[in-house]
């Protein structure tokens, strides 16, 4: 493929990070997670990290002003001129139309948004099993996708962990935001003609195969 630039949009725990990390290798596109650069910056105990932390920690947006400077930044990154995917960015109306100046400016607009559709209860249930590496970030899933050794990274051997915002209160606030702040981005999209609605359910491998036949890439 040539150029791509792709958001991936969708519920908490739609499984946007998992299908993200799959795909990258297939559009040849690197993976810009909004969340993972947030935490790192927390992390990394940047000012927009200890900036940032008070929200994500009770499952809030981070004020559009600070996550807009982090975005454009990472995309006028050299290893985005083939393009990107973009997951968890845009969430909010004011960050879509930020991100559609800065590539008006760039010369390539976005030329697919995936909108991830999963049921409530499948949500909830994936959220829950939700296992992180602290260390390298990788994801894992109890029940779907355990790790090798119970508890561990089977990359780097690192403990995982419940990621703070993977709690019960912490999530049902997420999932609240989604819907009244996130949602809304369909019907834009839907209305610039370039969304694709994907059912998000199933095995990671099957969800996979429907997003690449939605963009057009090679599986
Ligand atoms: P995620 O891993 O994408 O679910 O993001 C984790 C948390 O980071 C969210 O609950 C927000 O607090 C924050 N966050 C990530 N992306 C954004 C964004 N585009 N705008 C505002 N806050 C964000």
């Amino acid at each position: 493929m040539s150029e791509v630039r792709v958001v991936l949009l969708g519920p908490p725990g739609a499984g946007k990070g998992t299908q993200a990390k799959s795909l990258v290798a297939s559009l040849g596109v690197p993976h810009i997670s909004s969340g993972d650069l947030l935490r790192e910056a927390v992390t990394g105990l940047t000012e927009l990290g200890l900036e940032a932390r008070s929200y994500m920690d009770v499952g809030d947006l981070v004020p559009d002003e600070l996550v807009l400077g982090m975005i454009e930044k990472r995309i006028g990154g050299t290893d985005c001129a083939p393009g990107f995917l973009l997951d968890g960015f845009p969430r909010t109306q004011a960050q879509a139309a930020a991100l559609g100046d800065m590539l008006n400016a760039r010369g390539g607009p976005l030329e697919h948004v995936v909108a991830l559709a999963v049921n409530r209860t499948e949500v909830v249930e994936r959220l829950a099993g939700r296992r992180s590496c602290p260390d390298c970030g990788r994801l894992y899933h109890v029940r779907f996708e355990a790790p090798q050794n119970e508890g561990r990274c089977d990359g780097c051997g690192t403990e995982l962990v419940v990621r703070d915002d993977d709690r019960e209160e912490t999530v049902r606030q997420r999932v609240a935001v989604y819907e009244n702040r996130t949602a809304p981005l369909i019907e834009f999209y839907r209305q610039e003609g370039i969304l694709h609605e994907v059912n998000g359910s199933g095995s990671p491998a099957d969800v996979r195969g429907r997003i690449l036949e939605a963009v057009g890439g090679q599986a």
